[in-house]
């Protein structure tokens, strides 16, 4: 039987999804030596296409980030559904607050993006790295954490050694298992159905979201004449809904959804999300590091969890940045755990901020429902507040001794 040989690397990321792909585009002009593991190969990108089910609203820190791992410039010749303002409204559409770019001065509040298309630039930007190894699709069939150096055994027969280990393999992370950190999740009571939409008419740079008691729902705008619908609801509801015919769920959509929005006429992709809040309770250890979902996952209703990744990442990446300049162990816990201690409690208040949006708008107790209709009015009039909750939203920073002191307790120190 032939032995296989074992290649070394400086780094090993398992998930080249938004996150690993991302950060593996950012570190590798350094010449590190980074092998990128990922299972499934991302279909090519076909401008006569629908667009897919999955996206994401990108926050500009997130292009910003896009922008300096070189693959923004792949995104913007595909596709992607800039947005400029946002209404939030509760039930009814007078009762509403709109956020605007032009309040912050900024060209644009975010991008919707396909996930898929960010992933194909991110490995796109690979490309011209001959220190990065793309091992797609390929799938391990052993993982050995050592604090000194892991050991990776794929399905394809190739193995490696890497003094760093990352996990952006998604929110079932194998690395996260295999170095032994636990994870704290809860399921919420809520799933999300997720469809692509024709739309007819209304306008298109406005993302929409309306609060129920039942759960959020949103329009989000996609190039051409679509939109991503997403639908929270009860469990049970949500599998009813995907149980009607095409017919049969657009009239539910037209029937639920305020008539304020574009014409919805017809159904491209439909699917459906159990939602779950999950932490990992260390991001490191000697040797391996989490980012993304692996890491983290949070309630979709404000679209903040691959933006959270997109920080992760760039956090991690000036640290590994700096540790290879000054020629230190990749895989040394001293930096590494500078990165759990500059994201952990963020985005630990992210997720709790976003808990509390999920149950203080989705029900109908009297007291609530007259703390988010006055929250509502109060942001639409509050010019320096709202102007600092919309920069920190979009990731431009904010002066925190701008905002009340309930709203500082919400919105972490930014220290990176
Ligand atoms: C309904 C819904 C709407 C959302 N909307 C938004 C939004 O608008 N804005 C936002 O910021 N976030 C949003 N999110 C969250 C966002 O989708 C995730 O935070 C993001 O996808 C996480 O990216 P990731 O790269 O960390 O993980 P993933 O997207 O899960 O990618 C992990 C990658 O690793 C690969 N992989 C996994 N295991 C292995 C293995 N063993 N070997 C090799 N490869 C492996 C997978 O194939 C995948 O490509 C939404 C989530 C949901 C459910």
């Amino acid at each position: 039987m032939p032995m296989n040989k074992t290649t070394a690397v400086d780094i090993f990321i398992v998930g080249g999804g938004m996150i690993g792909s991302s950060l593996a585009a950012q570190i590798a002009p350094s010449g590190m030596h980074i092998a990128l593991l990922e299972n499934r190969a991302p279909a090519p990108y076909d401008p006569a296409s629908t667009p897919d089910l999955r996206v994401s609203a990108l926050s500009p820190a997130s292009i910003s980030f896009l922008e300096a791992a070189k693959a923004w410039p792949a995104i913007a010749a595909m596709r992607s559904a800039p947005f400029r303002r946002m209404q939030v409204w509760e039930n009814q559409r007078d009762q509403s607050t709109l956020f605007d770019a032009a309040e912050v001065d900024v060209p644009c509040l975010g991008h919707i993006i396909e996930n898929r298309l960010v992933q194909l630039a991110c490995l796109e930007a690979l490309q011209n790295h001959e220190n990065v190894t793309v091992l797609c699709p390929d799938e391990i069939s052993r993982i050995n954490y050592h604090p000194e150096g892991s050991h990776i055994s794929l399905a394809s027969g190739q193995s490696f050694e890497a003094k760093l280990l990352i996990g952006a393999d998604g929110a079932n992370s194998q690395v996260r298992k295999a170095a032994g950190i636990a994870l704290d999740s809860r399921q919420y009571p809520m799933h999300a159905l997720v469809a692509t939409v024709n739309i007819e008419g209304g306008e298109r740079d406005i993302t929409w979201q309306r609060f129920t008691p039942d759960g959020p729902q949103s329009l989000l705008p996609l190039p051409g004449d679509y939109a991503s619908l997403v639908w929270y609801h009860r469990p049970s509801e949500v599998r009813r809904l995907l149980t009607l015919d095409d017919t049969a769920l657009l009239d539910a959509f037209r029937q639920h959804f305020p008539k304020a929005l574009p014409e919805i006429t017809g159904l491209v992709h439909r699917g459906s999300f159990a939602l779950t809040r999950s932490h990992a309770t260390h991001y490191v250890r000697q040797g391996v590091a989490l980012i993304g979902d692996a890491a983290h996952t949070i309630h979709p209703l404000a679209g903040q969890g691959v933006n959270l990744g997109f920080q992760d990442a760039a956090v991690l990446s000036n640290l590994l940045l700096k540790a290879w300049h000054d020629h230190k162990q990749i895989g040394a816990l001293s930096h590494l755990s500078q990165y759990e201690q500059q994201r952990k409690l963020g985005n630990h208040l992210m997720q709790r901020a976003m808990d509390a949006f999920s149950y203080g708008f989705s029900n109908d107790i009297a007291p609530l429902r007259f703390a988010r209709n006055l929250g509502l009015r109060l942001a639409n009039h509050q010019g320096p507040l709202k102007r600092e909750v919309i920069r920190y939203a979009l990731g431009l920073g904010t002066s925190r001794q701008h905002l009340p002191a309930p709203l500082r307790k919400l919105i972490p120190q930014r220290t990176a």
